[in-house]
């Protein structure tokens, strides 16, 4: 049986007191959300802080809203509150395609958009979705809040900009005219993180050219979204032999390890049809959108 090491437990009353918290205990505390990466890391002993500060009271975290041209999500929204949303499934579908495949009810009943994010673990679904979405983050510490780019947010593989007294409240999406979203995995078995995923949102002028393109690819070593793959479809139509070009362009923009789900061109060669997928299900999505 694996145990964690020894560590001390507060229970957060509100976004003030998890920072207060944070702030006092310094940087060997750390917030649990769901627990279902911070926990199995404690009890690997890959993690050991000294303090747990538990934001699960936290309720003014948990939301979905639409305001003007936002969708903004609290950061400690249940994966399954996202996959169960009508107005997350309307605006970007690729939401709960990727929810669909994270793990099983049981991980998606406790586990949180903002764990995903905090988490920055490569192969996290949430991850691909909010930088193909182009989100921004508010973080809240001590001197107030302050609003990131997922560029900015992610520094590399399980590193955020965050401060260790620096609460993660809210994920924003913009929503553009026009736009189609989508996301396929490959995954061993059923609920398996990804031998590799792509994500993919195109946004469509008037006249049916590509205004906007963003792909993202999981688990397969591409920070952010394959720029060259996307500018590539920028300001053309998206004919299928252009997707096909982008979706060349994106696998050779990533850079997949051999590993026990599989050797490295097996993933480059699932990264390169899974982002035809997408891509081709995001344009068909945005031609038919109302402007
Ligand atoms: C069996 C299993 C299978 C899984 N399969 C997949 C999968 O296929 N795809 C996938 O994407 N994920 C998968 N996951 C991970 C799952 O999505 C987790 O829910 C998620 O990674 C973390 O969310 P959490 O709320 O549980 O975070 P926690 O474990 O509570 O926290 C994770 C990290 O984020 C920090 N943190 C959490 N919330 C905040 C906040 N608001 N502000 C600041 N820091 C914060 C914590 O301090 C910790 O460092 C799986 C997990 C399990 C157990």
């Amino acid at each position: 049986m694996q145990i964690p090491a020894p560590f001390d437990y507060a229970r957060a009353t509100d976004v003030a007191d998890a920072v207060a918290l944070l702030d006092r205990y310094g940087p060997e505390s750390r917030i649990v959300a769901g627990g279902h990466s911070l926990l199995p890391m404690m009890k690997l002993r890959l993690a050991r802080p000294e303090w747990l500060i538990d934001i699960n009271d936290l309720f003014e975290l948990d939301y979905i809203v639409r305001e003007g041209q936002w969708l903004r999500v609290g950061a400690l929204t249940r994966h399954n509150t996202l996959l169960d949303s009508p107005a997350a499934a309307e605006l970007f579908p690729i939401i709960a395609e990727a929810e669909r495949t994270i793990a099983d009810p049981v991980v998606r009943n406790r586990g949180t958009i903002g764990g995903s994010l905090c988490q920055a673990d490569p192969a996290e679904d949430l991850s691909t979705v909010c930088s193909v979405l182009r989100a921004e983050v508010v973080l809240r510490g001590p001197g107030g809040s302050r609003t990131l780019s997922m560029p900015e947010f992610h520094r590399g593989p399980y590193e955020t900009a965050a401060a260790p007294n620096e609460v993660l409240c809210e994920v924003r999406f913009p929503i553009l005219p026009r736009q189609g979203s989508s996301y396929e995995k490959v995954e061993r078995r059923v609920g398996d993180w990804a031998i590799t995923a792509a994500g993919a949102a195109v946004s469509l002028s008037p006249d049916g050219s590509v205004s906007q393109a963003s792909i993202g690819l999981t688990a397969v070593g591409l920070d952010g979204t394959a720029a060259e793959a996307e500018a590539v479809l920028t300001g053309q139509r998206p004919e299928p032999g252009l997707i096909a070009e982008a979706a060349r362009l994106a696998a050779e923009a990533c850079n997949p390890v051999a590993d026990q789900r599989g050797p490295a061109d097996y993933k480059r060669h699932l990264a390169r049809e899974l982002t035809t997928r997408v891509l081709t299900r995001s344009c068909e999505r945005a031609a038919l959108q109302e402007d």
